[in-house]
C-alpha cells in the first residue's frame, strides 16, 4: 500500500470543497486504503483527501493509539473510514485543546470547538452511519470534515493569534520544515509546473 505525500500549507486544494462520493468504486476504496497508510506512516490520527491531493469527499480517522485519558470515553473506537460526512449537531458545551495538522507541520494552536457532535456518514460499503461522538474523536471528525470544506484549524483563531502564526505558516509555505513523512510544499508545486514548461518549450 502506498503512502501518499501529504499536501502542505497552501496549497490549492487545501481550500477547495471536496465533491460529494457518487459511488463506492475501486478507486475510492484503494484510495481510503492509502490515506489510512499514509495517515499511520505519519503518526497521525485522522486524514481529509484533499490532504493527499484528492478533492473527494473521504476522511480517515484513527484515534485506537491514543493513551485513554485523552480520549475521555471508555470505548474502544475502531479505526474508521467516513464517506461524505456531515455534522448534524453539535452541542452548546465547547472545549479547549491543541490541535496540529499534517499540512502544517510544527505548527500546534489550542482550539474552541463543540465537545460532541452528531454525524452522519457512510462507509465503504456505502451503508449510512449516525454516530454520536464526544471528546478527542468529535474533534478529530469536526477538523477532517473542516478540510473537506476547505477549512484549517487556525481559521478558529482569533486574529491575534493567526497573525503571531504568520511566520510559521510562511516556512511551511516555503517548505523551510523536515516532516518524518512525505510532503508536497508549494516550493515543490512551483518545480513541477515549470518543469512541465520546460518540457513544453522543448
Ligand atoms: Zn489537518
Amino acid at each position: 500500500m502506498p503512502i501518499l505525500p501529504i499536501y502542505a500549507y497552501d496549497h490549492p486544494i487545501l481550500r477547495q470543497q471536496a465533491h460529494p462520493v457518487q459511488d463506492i468504486t475501486d478507486a475510492i476504496r484503494r484510495l481510503a486504503e492509502n490515506m489510512m497508510t499514509t495517515m499511520r506512516n505519519a503518526e497521525g490520527i485522522g486524514l481529509a483527501a484533499n490532504q493527499v491531493g484528492e478533492s473527494q469527499a473521504v476522511a480517515v480517522v484513527d484515534i485506537s493509539g491514543v493513551e485513554e485519558e485523552l480520549l475521555r470515553s471508555k470505548f474502544n473506537v475502531p479505526p474508521m473510514v467516513l464517506v461524505n460526512p456531515v455534522i448534524l449537531a453539535y452541542s452548546d458545551e465547547v472545549s479547549d485543546m491543541e490541535e496540529g495538522c499534517l499540512s502544517l507541520p510544527s505548527y500546534r494552536d489550542t482550539v474552541t470547538r463543540p465537545e460532541k457532535i452528531q454525524v452522519r456518514f457512510y462507509d465503504l460499503t456505502m451503508r449510512e452511519h449516525t454516530l454520536e461522538a464526544e471528546g478527542l474523536l468529535a474533534r478529530v471528525i469536526q477538523h477532517e470534515i473542516d478540510h473537506l470544506h476547505g477549512k484549517y484549524f487556525f481559521d478558529y483563531l482569533s486574529p491575534v493569534r493567526r497573525a503571531m502564526a504568520h511566520p510559521k505558516l510562511r516556512r511551511i509555505q516555503l517548505g523551510q520544515v523536515t516532516t518524518e513523512y512525505p510532503l508536497f510544499t508549494a516550493k515543490q508545486q512551483r518545480a513541477s509546473r515549470s518543469a512541465v514548461r520546460r518540457s513544453y518549450h522543448s
